[in-house]
């Protein structure tokens, strides 16, 4: 039995029904409840027997032509091993009309020693040896315990979520059908990519049809009223696998295999539906909710990391361009996959003719850990100087979002190693919709 109501106490029940919750979805429950208000608050709760879940809260969306302001938070990246969920407790005491988040919910990794020297600070699994999840059952289980979080839970209970996935949720830096790993058949990665999906579509908070074997369109466009519309995306499923032997940090020239035209990053149909759902949007706001980051993280002709955007300039040209085209100035890109906070300047063209025609704000991951010492981080905005703000250590991104302002304020933890620890506000940008690029508030 499944009942929403106006009040924590049940008092006024305005929706309810009974759902199967059968074995073949490892016991999920998966409810749309139709028949509510617009713009207003619900809590909601499972019956089953004698057992009653915890409450949880939610809330709908304005209508199409409401100026209401949203309360957003994004992250992505929770490695359950690497670090506490201290973020996740903030953002549940923080008072959300949204939370999105933008990938890496499960890492697929088997279970690794229990060592906080190296990083490594809790049990995965009762006994410790989960291994490196292939099979339906292994990433059910996989959710399961992640799920065991009371932080996370708290999250979950307190705002509705959108969520999108990266790479982890199946393989780090799988492209299409390729495998991480060479010598995967496609075959093998096949069945392995349909179980990490079907196991991602039970367990997650998502209002698409289920997946088809391998395949699952999971992007979408959600409007907050006429505030902002937010396209969210999947740069996974379909894209070219990563280019010039997916070198990490090779200071050596790009290879001539990345300037490809056809090299997909979003597939030729998704792209086509977000640059036509962007370009036709009335929303004060384009919000995309995007996996790798979109601002170059490029030394000279170097690209540091052909898993982003940059191993992908064709299509992130074809992006830009259109934006720029249709005289866009209200697009916002919230990125995750990185473990790092930023702030950037998405151009189009280089050099002197370079203009900035998107904004681009790189949240932390939650827990996964930083890919640079912490210390490097003026070295950055020093280099790159179309990035405005860097910081290496654990947090979220809030975004207090009105028509006419967008602030961004970055959360982080300072020693994420240990739990109960406090979160606090690093930096805090505004954005205004008729010129790209953020402002230190
Ligand atoms: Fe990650
Ligand atoms: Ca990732």
């Amino acid at each position: 039995l499944w009942e929403v109501a106006t009040d924590d106490d049940f008092g006024d029940v305005v929706a309810a029904g009974t759902g199967p919750a059968p074995l073949d979805r490892a016991h999920a429950v998966r409810i749309d409840a139709g028949g509510l208000e617009p713009s207003t608050w619900y809590s909601y709760r499972f019956r089953i027997g004698e057992w009653t879940s915890p409450v949880g809260r939610t809330r709908t969306a304005p209508p199409g032509d409401a100026d209401e302001p949203v309360d957003f938070g994004f992250a992505s990246c929770q490695s359950f091993q690497s670090g506490w969920y201290n973020a996740w407790r903030d953002v549940a005491e923080s008072d959300l009309d949204l939370v999105v988040f933008l990938g890496d919910y499960i890492y697929e990794n088997a279970s690794q020693p229990v060592d906080p020297a190296e990083g490594v600070v809790r049990p995965l699994g009762a006994d410790n040896d989960e291994p490196e999840c292939t099979t339906l059952e292994d990433y059910r289980r996989r959710y399961a315990i992640y799920r065991g979080d009371e932080n996370l839970r708290a999250a979950h209970a307190a705002a509705p979520w959108l969520v999108v996935w990266d790479d982890h949720e199946v393989d780090n830096n799988y492209a299409d059908l390729s495998s991480e790993k060479d010598g995967v058949s496609a075959e093998e990665f096949t069945a392995r990519r349909a179980a990490a999906y079907r196991a991602w579509w039970e367990s997650m908070p998502v209002r698409v049809p289920p997946p088809e074997g391998p395949d699952l369109e999971i992007d979408r466009t959600v409007d907050w009223g006429s505030v902002a519309s937010f396209f969210l995306i999947d740069t996974r499923q379909f894209r070219a696998d990563q280019a010039c032997g997916d070198a990490t940090f090779d200071l050596s020239p790009a290879c001539d295999e990345v300037k490809g035209a056809d090299r997909q990053f979003l597939g030729a149909a998704q792209e086509a539906r977000l640059i036509e759902g962007l370009t036709g949007s009335a929303a004060a706001w384009n919000v995309i909710g995007n996996q790798t980051v979109m601002s170059p993280l490029v030394v000279g002709d170097a690209i540091l990391n052909y898993d982003q955007w940059d191993g992908y300039p064709e299509a992130r040209r074809r992006l830009l361009s259109a934006i720029d085209e249709a005289g866009l100035t209200n697009t916002v890109v919230i990125t995750g996959d990185i473990h790092v906070a930023g702030v950037g300047e998405v151009q189009l063209g280089d050099g002197d003719g370079a203009r900035t025609v998107a904004t681009e704000l790189v949240g932390t991951s939650i827990s996964s850990d930083a890919p640079i010492p912490e210390d490097l981080s003026s070295l950055v905005t020093e280099l790159l100087p179309w990035i405005q703000y860097f910081d290496a250590r654990r947090g979220w991104t809030r975004c207090r979002v009105d028509s006419g302002e967008w602030t961004a304020e970055f959360r982080v933890v300072d020693d994420n190693l240990a739990e109960g620890q406090p979160v606090s506000t690093d930096a805090t940008f505004t954005i205004r919709p008729d010129s790209p690029g953020a402002v230190p508030a």
